[in-house]
């Protein structure tokens, strides 16, 4: 192993570093996406038999528009929705496949690219005729959701022009330019469940609806409700739904929290004490000295400001350090914000330096909406406004993949080697014949390894030497116990310039890494396997094979993307069984 192959360790003494004690980044929004996905299946099944659409817009109100895109379609949503074209299209251009809509245009907006990527498009009045032309260029049919305005006041159709509107789409329809799969309009106070406004607009929804028949359309989604109205009207369901803020764990309501409606926080944004210290009564805290301490207090400094999109009117939002709340005092700055630990005279002894403050979260964490009311905003303001300075980290990413021949296997986990570095571990799970072999095989080919592989069954540990990188370690855990077996073998010594393949592995080797993928293959065909049988690993039936990333180098956006990109290049590239 070269010295430019091996990768800097986060310790000298070359033990490998329990993921618990590795240093964690300054400061982070994590999205939990098992969160994500928890969320679209409860408001999906609430819904049912209406469909979902999982609204991304905004970078998907702040939490990564492609992962929470895959995991919400992996959880059940039936469209993706952005407002800007341009957000949708970045979502194809990642890979994302599906139905997917976007609706709000300037003149500038690139429908024909629009609709060669194959995206949906809102309609509120003008751009129809662009949208016509664009179809005509590009020779196949725009599908179209045409918006109404019943009551909210922005875009849409206003009622009146609404049956010129339908005419020209049924015109265009006829004309083969169009399809028209959408009606929808979107509602102005859907959380205020004793205002008239809801019922006016949906009556006004029934009447546009009404113009719709006579036009001669028939269109698939009829949809005005947003998370609110899906939870709370059911008579605004229709065929389709519009969830965002749900989608997030987040509650539209003033007196429900996320628990109450069954939904689970995505967004973690939590930091590190930078500097804690005393000082005497009457002490001037932050620009403009707007709070000044009454007891001898211990400050502590939170490294976050509005740069980070933490709202600098929020004089008093919430920071939980060990499970204990203080409250910011005085004003945000850039960069930072103080809170008096004193406030809690037992507890602030356990604050210092280095400590992890936790701002909002799922429970017991303070929650966005706290945030929202300290700087007198909605809980949506707070996660969406959380700037890029602020690295994502994702937990709990999940890539599902069907692999339909033992040829299609190998050349997944061959495309995969091209992702791994040294260091990086595999926890490879899957019955006997399951195709661990094969997909071992397939990674030692990617890597350049030319030897063969076979099941490291009766000798715990194979290494396979690489003359042009990382050489691949290939171990059988079965009849290890636990992790210190793994250290007994010393892999420890060779994790981390190898790329390391641990078959059953699960519970024992994640101590091992720093950061690897656990990968399970599954044989659809159940039944009658011999379990003694090694030899039906290249039986052609289909595997489903599912992928959770672990550790910072997996749990980044960029990982995820590339991660994402090699699954649909693989889902695409197998659907032709060979022969
Ligand atoms: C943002 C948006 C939604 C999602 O609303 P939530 O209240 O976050 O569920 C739905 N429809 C339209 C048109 C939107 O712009």
């Amino acid at each position: 192993m070269t010295a430019a192959n091996s990768r800097p360790r986060a310790s000298s003494t070359g033990a490998a570093i329990p993921q618990s004690a590795q240093s964690q980044p300054a400061r982070s929004a994590d999205i939990d996406l098992a969160a994500i996905r928890h969320n679209v299946a409860t408001l999906a099944a609430h819904v049912a038999p209406a469909k979902t659409m999982v609204v991304v817009k905004a970078d998907a109100y702040g939490h990564g528009a492609l992962p929470v895109a895959l995991a919400a379609q992996a959880a059940g949503a039936h469209i993706i929705g952005t407002a800007h074209l341009e957000e949708a299209l970045a979502l194809r251009e990642a890979g994302l496949t599906g139905e997917l809509v976007a609706w709000l245009h300037t003149p500038d907006a690139a429908f024909a690219e629009a609709l060669a990527a194959d995206i949906q498009i809102g309609v509120s009045g003008w751009e129809l005729s662009r949208v016509i032309s664009a179809a005509a260029a590009i020779g196949h049919p725009a599908q179209v959701h045409l918006k109404v305005d019943t009551g909210l006041g922005r875009n849409g159709c206003p009622l009146p022009d609404w049956p010129a509107l339908l005419a020209e789409a049924a015109a265009a329809e006829a004309a083969g330019h169009i399809k028209v799969v959408g009606i929808f309009s979107h509602l102005a106070m859907s959380e205020e469940l004793a205002h008239h406004c809801t019922p006016d607009q949906l009556a006004t929804f029934e009447e546009a609806l009404g113009y719709v028949r006579e036009a001669g359309l028939n269109p698939t989604y009829r949809h005005i409700a947003n998370t609110a109205a899906a939870i709370a009207w059911p008579e605004a369901k229709y065929d389709l739904v519009r969830v965002g803020l749900g989608t997030y764990g987040l509650s539209p309501f003033a007196d429900k929290t996320p628990e109450d409606l069954g939904l689970i926080p995505a967004m973690t944004l939590r930091t590190r004490v930078a500097n804690v210290k005393d000082v005497p009564v009457g002490t001037g805290v932050s620009y403009g000295w707007r709070y000044h301490t009454h007891d001898g207090s211990r400050l502590a400094l939170i490294p976050m400001g509005y740069a980070d999109g933490i709202p600098r009117p929020a004089v008093a939002g919430p920071v939980s350090i060990h499970g204990t709340t203080y409250n910011c005092v005085g004003t945000v700055a850039m960069d930072q914000f103080v809170l008096d630990l004193s406030q809690h005279p037992q507890a602030q002894a356990t604050v210092n330096v280095g400590d992890e403050a936790i701002l909002f979260g799922p429970p017991p964490a303070p929650s966005a909406t706290a945030w929202a009311d300290a700087a007198g905003t909605i809980n949506y303001e707070i996660v969406t406004r959380i700037s890029p300075r602020t690295p994502r980290r994702y937990r709990n990413a999940e890539f599902r993949l069907t692999l339909h021949t033992a040829e299609h296997t190998s050349a997944f986990a061959a495309a995969l080697a091209g992702y791994l570095r040294p260091g990086d571990g595999i926890i490879l799970s899957g019955e006997l014949g399951a195709g661990k072999t094969t997909f071992t095989q397939g990674l030692a080919t990617g890597l350049g390894i030319e030897a063969a592989i076979t099941s490291p069954t009766f000798v715990l540990a194979r290494h396979h030497e690489n003359p042009t990188g990382p050489q691949l370690v290939h171990v059988d855990a079965y009849r290890l116990t636990d992790a210190q077996e793994l250290y007994d073998i010393d892999l420890d010594r060779t994790v981390p310039d190898a790329i390391t393949v641990v078959e059953w592995g699960q519970d024992k080797a994640e101590e091992l890494f720093t950061s690897w993928l656990q990968i399970e293959l599954i044989r659809e065909v159940g039944g009658a396997a011999d379990t003694t049988d090694f030899s039906d690993e290249d039986v052609d039936e289909p595997r489903q094979l599912i992928i959770r990333p672990h550790g910072p180098r997996f749990q980044t956006l960029t990982a995820i993307q590339e991660l994402a990109q090699l699954v649909a290049a693989a889902a695409t590239g197998g659907e032709e069984p060979q022969p």
